[in-house]
Order: C-alpha cells, then structure tokens, then sequence
C-alpha cells in the first residue's frame, strides 16, 4: 500500500491560488452507471514542449476527474471517481521532461472507488497550465502539462550518409527561432527555447567536416530555460534544420543541394489545374549522355529527366492539380505528340524537363529555361528564378527559342534545361538525389506562382 500512504491526506493545505488554477480543468464526460470501470493503461511522454499522461479505461469510455495542486513538494493531484486502477500497473512512471519528477498511481478510495493520478513536479520549474482531453483511442484521456516543463536535452547521435553528417536531438519538438554560424573556428549554433542539459557536454565527432558537438545552458528567456547546440566544424559549410517528429535533425554537408530535404508539405495551391509534366527524350532516344571514357556511359538524359519529371508530377498532384505526364517510363514518344496531349487537354501549363550539353564536354554548366510564347515568358522567368535559388546552379538566364514542343504547344509551355549532364560539376549535382527533388520543387513552386498571378488578374495577353 505504499502508493496509498504516499499521496498524503494533505488536502487542507491547498491555497486559494491553486484552488482557482483547478477551474480551468472541466471535464463533462459521464461516468457511465455500472461499477468497475479500469484503467489498464497509464503512459507518460513528451510531445514538443508539453508531457502527456495517457489513461486508458477498459471500458472504452474517456474517465472523467477532478484536480487540484499542492505544494512542499509541488504537485498536481487528479482524482478519477468510479475507477478502479488495474494492480498489475507500475506504481510510478518517470517523468520524462525535468520538469516532471514522476507521476505516482494509487488506489485512492475504495467503495465509492476513487483512483488517484499524482504528478511530482520539480520545485526548480513553474507549475505548468494543465488540461484533460479526450485520446484517439477508445477509452483514451490525456492530460495535458503545457508548456512551462522543460525537455531534458540528450546528447545528440550522430550519422554520416555521403558527404553529409547529421546530427539528431530527441524531445525537441520545434525547429529553434535562433540559429546561426560564428567563425574562427566555423560553427553553427541553434537556441532550442523550453530545454535544458543537466550537465555542459561536449562530444568529439571527428567525421566529416564536424569537429565536435557541444550543449550547453543558456541565461532564460521569459522564464524559459534555454540550450544552446553547437557544432563546431573544419570548415565553412552548409547546413539544414529540419524537424522528424520531435526530433531536431541538423544535416551539414559541403553543398546546400546535397542535403536532405524535410518532407514537402503540400497547401492546396493548385486544386483544379491541369498540368502537362514532359520528361524529354525516352525509349531509343537517350538524350545527351554524360561521356567522359570510352568505357564508360550514361547517365543519359532521359533517366535523369524521367526522375525529375516523376518528382514534380508527385508535388503538383500533392497541391491538388490534375497531372498527366506525355511519358512515365522509358518509353519513345514522338515531339507531335507531347505538345499535342497539352492542347488536347487545354492544360493551365507544360512543363518539359530536359538536361544540357555541349559539344566539348565541361565547356559550360548552369540552368536556363526557354519559352517559345509570349503568354509563356512570366512562367519561365518564375522557374528559372525558383531554380537557380534552389541549386545554386549558375543561371544561363530565360531564352526565347523555338523548340518543337513548347513551339506547337498553344498553352503556356517552358522547356527547362536544369543543368549539363556533361559537365563534371553539373553531373555531380544531377546524379544526386536531394539535387533532382530540389529541383522539382523548384519547378512546382515557379508554377504555383504563376498561376497564382493568373488568378490574380495580371494576365496581360
Ligand atoms: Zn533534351
């Protein structure tokens, strides 16, 4: 009965001030009618800055309780009448932010059956805002302790793919609002507001460029403890922040086009168009090839194309637009015919994606886009800007030339030449993965733009 003894008959002491803090704590649910509801499940975790107790009642029905806190030593008090606790569950669950010690389980009262959920809070912290609401599961209520408890930060792990090391930081839950670099030696830096490290750590890596990883404590800001993370590198390079469930993940590698990529998150923006994607070439048109031994060729376009060509028809489908692609394997379709599927279809836009060459390989590199219509030039400047922003590809600039199928096509048509497969650098870009979805989702977001200015009326004929 050690849980029963723990709780303390204390109730006497709770102040006025926390009395009123209990109000904001409703819960309407109806204890159905029949004795012995269960709670067979009690988890706690952290999600971004709150911690969650999970409750789950066997009967399938959320549990209702009442509240109240106390202090010397602060915690919080839920009590759930009609509820009987399953005696097979641990007595107390860590709590998961240093904010919450534990939480404590017992059996409060027996006949009237009253099961009691105790939270030990960390005198060093603020007592948080809480809540009940109702779970996804059947039989679920969680309560919710907002905000104000901190995640206890863990040394980051650390993985190298290629060229790239990432690191990853559990229990973050947010991108940080302040990241930078300092020089002398380079490394990047990220504030993660809401967490705090329980000792300064410092971790030498060693692989890539990243010398060593540092946490650390910051002064508070607004009564939020503050970690700072630092990365301390050989040398200057690019980096992302992305986020991965409540994990914080840092990639750093030496170029921007190589590092992953956060999951595209799509917002509707083309619910209703339709879109023609060309992949150039297919079939026993290779393309250019990137040649550079005489045993040794390929890539060739039409893969890289077709690759790109499938990124950008998923994104475009994902913002709601209505897309058919002239081919989605390696098979040959004739020039006619490509600008002949646009028209057919009346479509809001084409897009054919193609790769560069040049007669002397490595001569010339970089990205352009060419339109053959006036109604098309708006939406090539808008996709080469998009491009070379996205690349870091040297911009050849929007050309007006004659190609066959942006020529025949009556909608608005661009022929993008993304970069040259036969120039080393280039080719270096090409052939790596986050480089082609970087660069369809260079391609969408020029499209979405566009046709967002025909929407807007700045159509000018
Ligand atoms: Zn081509």
């Amino acid at each position: 009965m050690g849980a029963y003894v723990a709780f303390g008959r204390d109730r006497g002491s709770r102040s006025l001030f926390l009395t009123a803090l209990c109000a904001c704590l409703a819960l309407a649910w109806q204890v159905p009618s029949q004795a012995q509801r269960m709670i067979s499940r009690v988890d706690v975790r952290s999600a971004g800055q709150d911690t969650i107790i999970a409750l789950v009642a066997s009967d399938g029905q959320p549990v209702s309780m009442s509240s109240f806190a106390l202090d010397n030593p602060p915690r919080l008090v839920f009590d759930l009448p009609g509820v009987k606790l399953d005696p097979s569950l641990a007595p107390s669950l860590q709590g998961p932010t240093p904010g919450i010690v534990q939480v404590r389980l017992g059996q409060f009262q027996v006949e009237p059956d009253v099961a009691r959920v105790v939270v030990d809070l960390n005198p060093a912290f603020t007592t948080p805002d809480y809540e009940a609401t109702k779970g996804r599961e059947p039989g679920e209520t969680l309560i919710v302790l907002r905000g104000r408890g901190a995640t206890l930060l863990q040394a980051p792990q650390v993985t190298v793919e290629g060229e790239t090391v990432m690191l990853r930081v559990g229990k973050v839950g947010l991108l940080p609002r302040v990241v930078g670099t300092l020089d002398d030696p380079f490394r990047i830096y990220a504030d993660i507001t809401g967490a705090v490290v329980e000792s300064s750590l410092k971790q030498e890596i060693g692989k890539g460029s990243v010398r060593e990883v540092r946490l650390g404590q910051q002064p508070e800001e607004g009564g939020r403890p503050v970690a700072r993370l630092v990365v301390e590198l050989n040398a200057r390079q690019a980096y992302s922040f992305a986020c991965e469930g409540t994990d914080l993940v840092v990639a750093i590698g030496p170029d921007a086009w190589a590092l992953p990529l956060p999951e595209y998150r799509a917002a509707g923006r083309l619910k209703g168009r339709v879109i023609v994607v060309d992949p150039g070439h297919g079939g026993r048109d290779t393309g250019a090839a990137a040649v550079f031994t005489p045993e040794r060729r390929g890539p060739y376009e039409k893969d890289l194309v077709l690759d790109m060509g499938l990124r950008l028809a998923r994104i475009l489908e994902a913002e709601g637009a209505e897309v058919t692609m002239t081919r989605s394997d390696d098979t040959f379709v004739e020039l006619k015919e490509r600008a002949a599927i646009a028209n057919r279809l009346g479509a809001d836009v084409m897009v054919s994606i193609h790769c560069n060459s040049c007669d002397e390989p490595g001569r010339l590199s970089g990205t352009s886009v060419y339109y053959d219509h006036s109604h098309s030039e708006g939406l090539a400047r808008l996709v080469q800007h998009e491009l070379v922003a996205a690349l870091g590809t040297s911009d050849k600039g929007v050309r007006n030339a004659n190609f066959a199928v942006i020529r025949r096509a009556v909608v608005p048509g661009i022929l993008v030449e993304v970069a040259y497969v036969n120039h080393p650098e280039d080719l270096r870009r090409l052939v790596h993965p986050n480089f082609r979805e970087r660069a369809a989702r260079a391609m969408a977001e020029g499209v979405i733009k566009f046709l967002a200015q025909q929407n807007g009326g700045a159509r000018s004929g």
